[in-house]
């Protein structure tokens, strides 16, 4: 097998992908490949999902239902699937990461998020799963059985996701307006205010002078003012000066949830990109100070950076999810892709951020381990080492997180 994740910083080692069409063969492929792992759909930026095996879940059947408040499917679904099947059916989810093309179980194993101060990251709408262990059995959580809250956030290292439930709403339709000139003195004095002024929010900057834009995406009555900034009067890309036909629209016109919590469109499937991400997250009573630490470095980040992005997501109780217990505030690095410069800006970022114990984005590049950020590690590895018991979903990239455990 010879591919890259949709970055193209990294080429996969694994020798062989398989694409099971029923769950049995699927079963039947996992308790006999001696190191396997799930491919979604390859949007992280590390060697996260590598092994010697790969499976793909895209031949396995979908098979959607809606009962009950919750939707149940294949986990090989995208979003952008998801929310298709979801339309007749009158149901929503609760938030969208910036593009809907992302895999749900590659989602949800690392905790993806949209925005918004109470709204949970995407792993927080799961219900249930179903997974294929390393000897081949299937076994279903839910919500209130002992090792769930462990199993969801699970980084590819439990076993196969083959089917999720999550929980869904009635339909509805968001409304998006940019704001533009966010001074920083405004979006630092008034954080909470910023932050909660629409569903979801979201900041970005280049760490100039100010910030570049404010996106607010409203569900109800959008409100008319944000501080010293000025409402938009074009469309715009979250880069500013970019071509913004790949954006969702805004100008408060109102579109299906699906079409505006993400920034870009549904129907535009980016297969691949010139950049690389990395995401930290950092306690929202320590984002002012955060946010001031990073502006100190912005020389050392402006030279590799496309943008950043501020987000906030809300506290749960997923052990490896960065919001565990904690409200948190993200900040997101979108960089050009040169691998090496921009490892040398990260180290300047997790230098500043230090004194805020920031977790980084698990699906994307970071430097330092962040094993002593996760209270339940311990507990985590323990799973692993009962659901794996041959240790056949151990990767490098997990054998650097866990270590000895
Ligand atoms: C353009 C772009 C935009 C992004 N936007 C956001 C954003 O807005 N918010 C955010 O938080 N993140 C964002 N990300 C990061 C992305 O959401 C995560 O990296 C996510 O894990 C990617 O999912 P995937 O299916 O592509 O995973 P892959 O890279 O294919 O796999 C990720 C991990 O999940 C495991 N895995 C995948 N499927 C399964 C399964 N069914 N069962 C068990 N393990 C599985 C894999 O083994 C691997 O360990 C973005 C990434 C890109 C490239």
């Amino acid at each position: 097998m010879e591919a890259t994740n949709w970055a193209g910083n990294y080429a996969y080692r694994a020798s062989r992908l398989h694409r099971p069409s029923t769950l049995d063969e699927l079963r039947a492929i996992v308790a006999a490949a001696p190191h396997v792992r799930v491919v979604g759909s390859r949007h992280c930026f590390t060697g996260i999902g590598d092994s010697h095996e790969l499976i793909s879940l895209a031949a396995l059947p979908p098979d959607v239902v809606v009962e009950d408040g919750t939707a149940t499917f294949g986990a090989g679904l995208t979003y952008a699937e998801v929310a298709r099947a979801l339309e007749p059916e009158g149901v929503a989810l609760h938030n969208l990461a910036s593009l809907p093309h992302i895999s749900v179980g590659g989602s949800i194993a690392t905790a993806t998020h949209g925005s918004g101060d109470r709204n949970g990251n995407l792993a927080t709408a799961v219900a249930a799963l179903e997974l294929v262990t390393s000897d081949g059995d299937v076994v279903r959580l839910a919500r209130g059985d002992a090792d769930f809250d462990g199993a969801v956030v699970g980084l590819g290292a439990l076993g196969v996701v083959t089917r999720v439930t999550v929980d869904v709403e009635p339909f509805y339709d968001v409304r998006q307006r940019v704001f533009e000139g966010l001074s920083w003195e405004a979006l630092l004095g008034h954080f909470d205010a910023v932050t909660s002024s629409a569903y979801s929010v979201s900041v970005f900057t280049r760490w100039g002078d100010a910030t570049d834009m404010v996106w607010l995406k409203d569900r109800g009555e959008p409100a008319g003012e944000l501080f010293d900034a000025r409402p938009a009067t074009v469309e715009r890309h979250p880069i500013m000066g970019v071509d913004p036909i790949r954006a969702t629209a805004q100008q408060g016109v109102a579109g299906p949830w699906y079409d505006r919590l993400p920034h870009f469109k549904i129907e535009f499937t980016p297969s691949n990109g010139e950049e690389i991400q990395s995401e930290y997250f950092v306690a929202r009573g320590d984002a002012v100070a955060a946010i001031r630490a990073l502006r100190e470095i912005g020389d050392a980040i402006r030279p590799v950076l496309q943008v950043s992005e501020i987000r906030t997501m809300a506290a749960d109780e997923l052990w490896l999810s960065p919001q565990y217990r904690q409200d948190m505030v993200g900040v997101h690095f979108t960089w050009i892709r040169d691998q090496a410069a921009v490892e040398r800006a990260l180290a300047e970022v997790e230098a500043a951020l230090e004194p805020f114990a920031a977790r980084p984005h698990w699906g994307k590049l970071f430097l330092a381990s962040p094993a002593a950020l996760y209270e339940r590690l311990d507990d985590f590895a323990a799973l692993a080492a009962r659901l794996d018991l041959r240790g056949a979903f151990r990767n490098d990239w997990l054998e650097r997180l866990l270590g000895s455990r």
